[in-house]
């Protein structure tokens, strides 16, 4: 099993949960919310080849956490790959999106600078915004859209852009969502759980429960759920090797 995108920090008993994904998943991508919880998580936990932790700054604590983009463009250096970082253009946090825009633009420069890393990216209602920050700097790496939610044309730009989609058993939860991973390129899409925010029946999806996400794809792609998560392995493995983590 695999997990492209999770918030295992901040699991409330965040030890266990690591050391169970540690067990039961092949790889897990925990991707941090500020480079200050980066350094501090990396401390925390005992490093796992199988458990990759990457330095952002999430869009949505972004006006808050302004003056560590320094750090975080410092970190871009020695790291593989970034995340979460983003753009959020909801209403909620829309106040901040020049904040937001300023910290993104940097990090693609910066990636791009430093010879492309990954990206784990959020891009809630601000998908061409962050197209358009990728076209800026052709060279920054790769970019995995997390939980994407945009709209069908968006979804069609992004892939076109060479885009990677990670999506998680809670996007099945919404028409839209489902109408969504019926449409993205399946070779270019991984499982993620998106734990703890992201939640079934509420409860948080866990980062072993990634492997739901083949269930959810059978019938949209019109296989069994083992091919499916067949497909899923096969994505897995070319994105990390993509990744440089084989
Ligand atoms: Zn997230």
């Amino acid at each position: 099993m695999m997990d492209f995108h999770c918030h295992l920090d901040l699991y409330p008993r965040a030890m266990e949960v690591y050391r169970e994904a540690a067990r039961r998943n092949k790889f897990t991508w925990l991707v941090t919310t500020s480079p200050k919880a980066f350094a501090a998580t990396s401390r925390a936990l005992e490093p796992l080849p199988s458990v990759l932790i990457t330095p952002g700054l999430h869009p949505e604590i972004a006006h808050e956490r302004a003056a560590e983009l320094d750090l975080l463009l410092e970190q871009i250096a020695d790291v593989k790959a970034v995340g979460e970082v983003g753009l959020d253009g909801s209403p909620r946090f829309k106040a901040h999106y020049e904040v937001q825009r300023k910290i993104f633009g940097a990090v693609v420069a910066r990636c791009a600078e430093v010879g492309g890393r990954t990206l784990s990216v959020h891009s809630r209602r601000a998908v061409r915004d962050v197209l358009a920050d990728f076209e800026r700097h052709p060279n920054f790496g790769t970019a995995v859209m997390h939980w994407f939610s945009g709209s069908r044309s968006e979804l069609k730009d992004a892939a076109a852009h060479g885009c990677w989609f990670s999506i998680g058993p809670a996007m099945f939860e919404s028409a839209n969502g489902r109408a969504l991973a019926e449409a993205m390129p399946h070779d270019r899409v991984v499982p993620e759980s998106d734990g703890p925010f992201a939640k079934v029946g509420g409860k948080s999806v866990l980062p072993w429960n990634a492997s739901q996400v083949a269930e959810g794809l059978a019938p949209l792609w019109a296989t069994t759920p083992d091919e499916a998560a067949e497909i899923l392995a096969r994505n897995g493995q070319a994105l990390l090797y993509l990744m440089g983590q084989r």
